[in-house]
């Protein structure tokens, strides 16, 4: 084998409950991941030191050396199995670049899978996933895919129970926000309002959706403690989550940190109505439709 193709999926977050500052400059967080199918691909080719290209739209800040994530995972995996074997690294981006949807780490979980086969380490998905935490928060959950419940930073994962297919769909907006900057204004907001951030908790309800495959509880349940501050920086999403609620959608919340914005179709018909609708109202730069949930990083 001289080339290994994987694929992984976008995350969005059902519930992202964030606590208290720590003293180490982290929050403690509930996190429902929920993988998407909105897919990068990143294709390992054996090579003689690790180099990345990137491919797709609006990828003007993806960095091309040592800071891509994905170059980052396949020379921690060398670290790890003792390897001296490089790769090239060619990525297929579909996920928005800093939109609030995890791609970069969905980069380096693809990374991971894709190398550990170029090079016959045979790791297994653990040893991965361990790998995977010391990267990034979100990269264990890009591994995994499916939904999830990520405590502490995120990194440790439960799977949650979910029954059918949940229709989605992203608005992207221009340019992204920096998840730092948006957690930065979120303990400021804080600050400012004199709310205490309580201990965060599992949304009862929202599990209880998705065990149901019940969409229009789901919807209702969705919950993002970002959600100020990403609109405080970026007052326009406000307009886009109207929209999207004006036009039928079951829930209505921004991705992650944003800007992307997420909206949840009662069906797969609602949705492709939703997008045109959302196309048509000029809030956003495109707009995609996808189902979840999705497995995580897998060959093809
Ligand atoms: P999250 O939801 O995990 O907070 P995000 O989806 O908002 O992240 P990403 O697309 O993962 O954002 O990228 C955030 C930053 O990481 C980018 O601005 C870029 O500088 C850097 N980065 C490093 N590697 C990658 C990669 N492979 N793809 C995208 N961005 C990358």
């Amino acid at each position: 084998m001289n080339a290994v193709t994987v694929r992984v999926p976008a995350k969005v977050n059902l519930q992202l409950s964030v606590g208290p500052c720590r003293d180490d400059g982290y929050h403690d967080l509930i996190n429902v991941f929920h993988a998407v199918s909105l897919f990068d691909e990143v294709t390992a080719v054996e090579a003689d030191g690790f180099r990345v290209t990137v491919a797709g739209e609006s990828i003007a800040d993806v960095p091309l050396d040592g800071d891509n994530l994905a170059i980052r995972a396949a020379q921690a995996l060398a670290a790890y199995a003792g390897c001296d074997r490089r790769a090239e690294l060619r990525i297929r981006k579909d996920i928005p670049v800093a939109g609030g949807m995890a791609g970069g780490s969905a980069d380096a979980a693809a990374a991971l899978v894709a190398c550990d086969a170029l090079w016959g380490l045979g790791l297994d998905r653990a040893e991965l996933s361990e790998i995977a935490a010391g990267i990034g928060s979100d990269v264990p959950f890009a591994l995994l895919g499916g939904t999830a419940v990520g405590v502490g930073r995120g990194e440790t994962l439960t799977p949650a129970l979910s029954q059918g297919r949940f229709h989605w769909v992203f608005a992207f907006a221009d340019g992204g926000l920096s998840t730092a900057r948006v957690y930065a204004e979120c303990d400021r907001l804080r600050m400012v309002m004199g709310v205490e951030a309580g201990w965060p908790h599992v949304d009862e309800t929202l599990m209880a959706a998705l065990r149901a495959g019940d969409a229009k509880a789901l919807g209702a349940a969705l919950h993002n403690d970002l959600q100020p501050a990403a609109l405080s920086l970026r007052g326009s999403l406000a307009l886009t989550l109207a929209a999207g609620r004006e036009h039928h959608a079951l829930g209505a919340i921004v991705s992650g940190s944003g800007p992307t914005c997420a909206f949840l179709a009662a069906s797969e018909e609602e949705a492709l109505d939703l997008a045109v609708a959302l196309r048509g109202a000029g809030v956003c730069r495109s707009v995609v439709r996808a189902y979840g949930p999705v497995p995580g990083a897998t060959i093809v």
